[in-house]
């Protein structure tokens, strides 16, 4: 029965190539950065051309791409999950044509690979209403810098960077190999008193916070409303997503925070979380200057330190922790010191059953 609730069902979209072969692809190779080629069982072939997008696209963009998908693919087009854009042929004639149009418009091809893939990022000052940082703004001025890691295989293994602008951590900066992530450092104790019963619910705002630090509060006038444990927070402005009345943005106190050696793929190793690598880092919009050299100077540490195929974080344990603090330069400090003690002590990040 057709409804309309969901995404439609993928299987009706693919191309025909795809169809026919579904399951029965026999090995996949790169020819060069941003040009997949995989071959089926029966000889069949499949062209891959990715470029790197912005993220946020205009209604002009997506009918460029579309035109494209349109001219070369017969329409057939999709993103990743790091929102590079991917064009699919199965004729080898149209591959060179595709690419020299998609650079046309301005879009790099590449990604692929060794090659830094494009940064998946959230929503910054955009559209969310909670980010200590921007997202596409850095993203921007980082991926400027670091163009030629995207169209050329320079560094040992595949690399993936994540950006997240604030902890609610919309972005997979957890298991990447560089992740940024917007912090707050302040309490949201701007308590809006006045409008906090007509914006905000008293229960939902005191589950919404994870250290139990929102109780509830009646003012001299009796304005029902809540005050903050400021011992208890940390600033991870989830009260704010459920209550106006609590903001937590601050001009002074929002930056950004970068990890590093986070891994998803059980290749070689079992995947990774990202650790803290520098604790905060101003925001200094619109190119976020710091930021951007604060992750090319990892990345290029990494790329001439790290073995063929060996990821960020697999690089850093055969080095070890103080290798890393000390050839990056970045200083090690107090903040580096999980003394959190609400988590586990193993979060099992595995698909091998082991515990
Ligand atoms: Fe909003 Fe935080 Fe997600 Fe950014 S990471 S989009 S600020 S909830
Ligand atoms: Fe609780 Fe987070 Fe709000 Fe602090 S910022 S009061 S920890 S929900």
């Amino acid at each position: 029965m057709a409804t309309d609730i969901g995404p439609p069902d993928y299987r009706t979209m693919l191309p025909e190539v795809i169809k026919k072969n579904y399951g029965k692809w026999k090995y996949h190779e790169i020819l060069k950065p941003g040009l997949l080629k995989h071959v089926a069982e029966g000889g069949d072939e499949l062209y891959t051309v990715r470029a790197g997008s912005p993220r946020l696209l205009s209604i002009d963009t997506v009918r460029d791409f579309c035109d494209i998908a349109d001219k070369y693919c017969d329409g057939h087009l999709r993103f990743t999950s790091r929102h590079n854009i991917e064009f699919l042929t199965a004729d080898k004639s149209k591959v060179e044509p595709l690419i020299q149009e998609v650079s046309k418009l301005g879009f790099p091809v590449g990604g692929t690979g060794t090659c830094i893939s494009n940064i998946v990022h959230t929503q910054g000052w955009v559209h969310c209403h909670t980010p200590a940082t921007d997202a596409s703004g850095v993203v921007k001025a980082i991926m400027d810098e670091l163009y030629d890691y995207f169209v050329e295989e320079k560094l040992p293994a595949k690399f993936r960077i994540s950006l997240a602008c604030c902890g609610n951590m919309c972005g997979a900066i957890h298991c990447s190999d560089i992740g940024i992530v917007g912090m707050h450092t302040k309490p949201p104790t701007r308590i809006d008193d006045k409008n906090f019963m007509t914006w905000c619910e008293v229960p939902t705002t005191l589950s919404s916070c994870p250290t139990g630090a929102i109780r509830r509060y009646t003012t001299e006038d009796g304005t029902k409303t809540v005050r903050i444990d400021e011992e208890k927070c940390m600033y991870c402005g989830n009260c704010y997503t459920v209550c106006a009345a609590l903001p937590i943005a601050d001009a002074e106190g929002d930056g950004i925070a970068i990890f590093v050696g986070g891994k998803v793929s059980n290749a070689r190793t079992r995947p990774k979380f990202s650790k803290l690598a520098i604790p905060f880092i101003p925001n200094n919009p619109p190119r976020w200057p710091e930021v951007v050299s604060a992750v090319k100077n990892i990345i290029e540490v990494y790329a001439s330190h790290a073995r063929k195929g060996e990821r960020m974080g697999d690089w850093i344990e055969r080095v070890g922790w103080p290798t890393f603090f000390r050839l990056t330069g970045i200083p090690f400090t107090e903040k580096h010191i999980d003394d959190f003690t609400g988590a586990l002590s193993t979060y099992r990040t595995t698909t091998q059953f082991k515990w």
